[in-house]
């Protein structure tokens, strides 16, 4: 059986005190693998690779950074057929989707954050009639942590891991312990493009040890984590009163504002997928969808007559939209929400019910659902499920609208369809959340601001955002 291997300074390394876990399959339920279950010393070994390696890496000109970052994204793109499957295998997601989306934007990661180092620049103030100029450093910070989730899980471990080594720092990352297996494969690929060892090390294990020990590790200086939101406020718990910096990306219960004048078969498309792509565990997925009473009927037949034509299947059929949730406890958690939200007057208006897809009986298959709910305040509309179950409810004003789509702790992003210039700018104004899309969704801009407001996370990564965490302001005043 395959074992997955810590990678440590520049090596595949076994766990220093031999514990192991198994990987499964979610498409068959099966056991495939055995990943570390790292403890403290590794973590510990992983630092100590990291520190020395920084003298150096934190001097690499920005030319030669630049130069190795996009070396792996062009390393991942010629190796995207095996990268998708290892992703499609260990997450269950479908095969296609792997190879459009989450291969690609791994490699866009590495390539966007190759080259936004090279434009990177820092301020100068003037102090005028002081006779005194301000310029300020941005350094490199030192050893820093990166941890991630299962659902984008080599796209978001990327999008913290290129940004943190192109502004100098070296690296300790920990994926998912449910899908470990592409984060396995990237040291390799690091390996093969010259990135110098000790500067990237993965180690791979629970949160609960793993994750616990980079968190509390004395001298790592910034945590980047992606994940639930109970999770970040642990790591916020533990980390803050050590004074590390913090990105934290966390849960969402997202929006989707739909109203008579938009584009309606551009609209009913997407909310399909804005409902139902990577099986709904998205955490930008619009959850929550909202639509003006005078379209509410047509809008639900319409879109419970699209929803129905989704394909479960096994994750590499070429036909299937719809794969394998990513494990057993995931999907047990999901469909307890399909009979909660029948307890509080839900009307399943489809799905509801575990898939058996022939030959694979033991996969976790989930039907994709539509919940018609009557109240904002029951439970499906106020906790994060992040499965393949939407609820709808229908609205009449702008104001009761804004008053529903803000009624949640969370603040991630929100959509909002419509052709009113007035409507979209009060709306996108007043909306508690950190991205709006209008008349789209998911459409992403490397260079843009990412992340939430509320319980939805603190800080934001992208663009120049990021880089800007990843290093240290020191401002230098010259007198003359
Ligand atoms: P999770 O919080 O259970 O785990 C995320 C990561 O944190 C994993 O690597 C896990 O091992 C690690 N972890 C757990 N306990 C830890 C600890 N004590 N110390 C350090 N690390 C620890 O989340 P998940 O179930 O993997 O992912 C789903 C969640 O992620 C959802 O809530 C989803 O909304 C959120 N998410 C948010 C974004 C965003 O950009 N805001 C993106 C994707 C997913």
């Amino acid at each position: 059986m395959a074992r997955i291997k810590n990678y440590i300074n520049g090596n595949f390394q076994n766990p220093i005190l031999d514990n192991w876990l198994d990987n499964y399959n979610p498409s068959n339920g099966e056991v495939y693998g055995q990943i570390p279950n790292s403890s403290k010393e590794d973590v510990e070994k992983a630092y100590t690779s990291a520190k020395s390696a920084f003298k150096l890496w934190s001097q690499t000109t920005l030319e030669e950074r630049s130069r190795i970052l996009i070396k792996i994204s062009e390393l991942l793109e010629v190796n995207l057929q095996r990268f998708a499957e290892a992703e499609s295998l260990d997450n269950g997601k479908p095969l296609n989707l792997a190879k459009v989306v989450d291969i690609p934007r791994a490699a866009s990661n590495f390539r966007f954050f190759g080259n936004a180092i090279t434009q990177f620049a820092s301020e100068s103030h003037e102090s005028v009639g002081h006779q005194a100029i301000n310029y300020t450093l941005r350094q490199s910070i030192g050893v820093v942590g990166c941890i991630s989730p299962w659902n984008l899980p080599l796209y978001l471990f990327t999008w913290k891991i290129a940004p943190a080594l192109a502004a100098g720092n070296c690296v300790i990352a920990k994926p998912s312990e449910v899908t470990p297996m592409t984060a396995y494969l990237l040291g390799e690929i690091c390996n093969e493009a010259g990135l110098p060892e000790g500067v990237l090390n993965i180690v791979h294990g629970l949160g609960t040890t793993t994750g616990q020990a980079i968190i509390e590790h004395p001298n790592i200086k910034a945590i980047s984590f992606t994940g639930g939101t109970a999770t970040g406020a642990h790591i916020a718990k533990v980390a803050a009163p050590m004074f590390k910096k913090l990105s934290l990306e966390l849960g969402g219960k997202n929006p989707n504002i739909i109203f008579a004048d938009c584009d309606y078969e551009d609209m009913l498309n997407t909310t399909v997928r804005s409902s139902f792509a990577n099986q709904g565990q998205i955490c930008l997925c619009g959850s929550r969808i909202f639509v003006e009473a005078s379209i509410f009927e047509k809008f639900k037949k319409d879109f419970v007559e699209k929803v129905r034509q989704l394909k479960v299947g096994h994750p590499s059929n070429d036909d299937t939209n719809i794969g394998a949730l990513v494990s057993k406890p995931h999907l047990e958690k999901v469909k307890a929400y399909i009979d909660i939200a029948k307890n509080e007057n839900g009307t399943v208006l489809c799905g509801g019910n575990e898939v058996s897809v022939k030959g694979y009986e033991n996969g976790y298959y989930l039907e994709p659902t539509v919940i018609e709910v009557t109240s904002d305040e029951c439970r499906v509309n106020q906790e994060e499920i992040f499965g393949p179950i939407v609820t709808i409810m229908p609205f009449n004003t702008e104001d009761e609208v804004l008053e529903m789509a803000n009624n949640v702790k969370y603040g991630l992003s929100a959509t909002l369809w419509t052709n009113d210039l007035k409507r979209t700018m009060k709306l996108s104004n007043q909306l508690q959340t950190g991205i709006v899309w209008v008349n789209t969704w998911m459409m992403r801009d490397l260079r843009t601001p990412f992340g939430g407001v509320k319980a939805s996370g603190v800080g934001r990564e992208g663009g120049f955002e990021a880089l800007r965490f990843f290093t240290e302001a020191k401002n230098v005043c010259i007198k003359y």
